[in-house]
């Protein structure tokens, strides 16, 4: 992680902060229904960020590890997305705020499926859609994935395991309810089981910030470089973690904070910037409604601080089309793109496009051997837009070497030069083609 590099890097400098003024906070209380995790040390803390880049940054005790809890629900939902798609899975279980405790006995009551996949009920029902001959199948499965978002290869805690078998008659109940409305197809006590040792895996802060950066990063570790899940499925984990992951905080948390997040009872806590990174705190003290009160705070001012709020969603900062303008008496227009291009890139390059090309056909010269990557749906905007201009007859030249899906007809050249060189020259035939349609001379 560059926060050893020495020295001073901004981003830790930040985390430092944070910690220094939020380790100050003495509230809350360790949670200890499950007995083991009473033994946790009340003042742990640490924070850890990851960016897509695989830049990794700390400030605090980042070493300890700690069951991961609830943590791991989003990412056994990723798995099973994965697995099955969103239909079958809706199937057992509903994509609603439920607005209650994590461990609220809420099962809707014409279709019996727990609200969300982010409390309790819906998780022990999620954790059994794992695909697999058996439970010793299954729960590996589930190791080998959390280890995959992770980097690296985790492991249970078996007193923890233990701890919760020995006291988790509610979650047994809310097992045995779901078989009784229809949506647990398994064993209850085998899936509960499954379930326990899922909340046992132990992980570090700094595990915990890779795994929330793999979804930032469209399910490709950033680390490992090694794709995780589809991108559409981190995209689904991530809505279900803004509308659900801070149970019946969801609400206030997204109004202040933000950013898709899920907590657990160890005191874990995992925000998702998507496409910037994912951040990681640790300190056992809960609030009353089960989320880690040290995380918590920290996270909000690292929102508000650093400008995260997805409603703010800012365009892409620096202008997009540096240079747009005509030569040949207006007959050849010239498009400069640059950056990465998303829905409102590729507008304005479009807007820049429908400006300058000419009334009449003429030739249109799109250069965007500035440009750093589309989104699809810039791709896709573009695709059809050089389409069209053809289609209306005009010569057009795209400069650079994007990934086009079609790569269409239009001409495509590696120098702006040349294509403003040949695209002169192309104009006489455009004129030609113009007057007569069909190509008969
Ligand atoms: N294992 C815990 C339970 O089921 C997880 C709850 C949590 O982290 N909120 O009670």
């Amino acid at each position: 992680m560059s926060s050893s590099r020495g020295g001073v890097d901004v981003v830790t400098e930040a985390l430092a902060e944070l910690h220094g003024r939020y380790g100050a906070l003495s509230e809350g209380r360790v949670a200890d229904y499950i007995p083991q995790l009473a033994f946790a040390d009340r003042d742990c803390f640490g924070l850890a960020l990851m960016s897509m880049d695989g830049h990794g940054y700390r400030a605090g005790r980042c070493g300890v590890s700690f069951t991961l809890q609830s943590l791991t629900k989003p990412f056994v939902l990723a798995l099973v997305l994965a697995e099955l798609g969103a239909d079958e899975v809706r199937r057992s279980v509903g994509a609603e705020p439920s607005g209650e405790a994590y461990n609220a006995i809420s099962l809707d009551a014409v279709t019996g499926r727990p609200a969300n996949p982010m409390i309790n009920a819906g998780a022990i029902a999620v954790t059994a859609l794992v695909p697999a001959t058996g439970p010793g199948e299954r729960f590996a499965r589930i190791l080998e994935c959390l280890g995959r978002f992770a980097g690296r290869a985790l492991y249970v805690d078996e007193d923890v395991y233990r701890s919760e078998v020995a006291t988790g008659d509610r979650n047994r109940a809310l097992a045995y309810l779901m078989r009784g409305t229809g949506v647990l197809r398994g064993d209850p006590g085998e899936s509960v089981d499954t379930y326990f040792r899922q909340c046992a895996v132990r992980a570090t802060v700094t595990d915990l910030a890779v795994m929330g950066a793999t979804l930032a990063n469209g399910g490709i570790n950033p680390v490992t470089r090694e794709r995780v899940v589809p991108e559409p499925v981190a995209v689904q984990v991530l809505s279900v973690m803004a509308m659900c992951g801070m149970y019946d905080a969801a609400g206030s948390w997204m109004l202040n904070v933000g950013l898709p997040a899920k907590s657990g009872v160890s005191g874990g806590l995992v925000a998702v910037s998507p496409d910037r990174f994912g951040i990681a705190v640790h300190s056992p003290p809960l609030d009353a409604v089960g989320n880690p009160v040290r995380g918590v705070a920290a996270l909000r001012e690292l929102s508000e601080r650093f400008g995260l709020h997805l409603m703010r969603n800012a365009a892409p900062g620096a202008p997009t089309v540096p240079l747009s303008t005509t030569t040949n008496g207006g007959r050849i227009a010239l498009i400069v793109a640059q950056g990465r291009l998303d829905f409102t890139a590729a507008e304005r390059v479009l807007f820049a496009l429908e400006q300058r090309r000419a009334g009449a056909p003429g030739a249109i010269v799109l250069a965007l051997e500035r440009v750093s990557g589309m989104d699809s749906s810039a791709k896709a905007m573009l695709e059809r837009a050089l389409t069209l201009l053809m289609e209306a007859g005009h010569d057009v030249t795209v400069v650079g070497d994007l990934p086009f899906r079609t790569h269409g007809t239009w001409k495509r050249s590696t120098d702006r030069a040349q294509a403003l060189t040949a695209a002169e020259r192309a104009l006489p035939a455009v004129q030609d083609r113009h007057r007569d349609p069909d190509g008969n001379r």
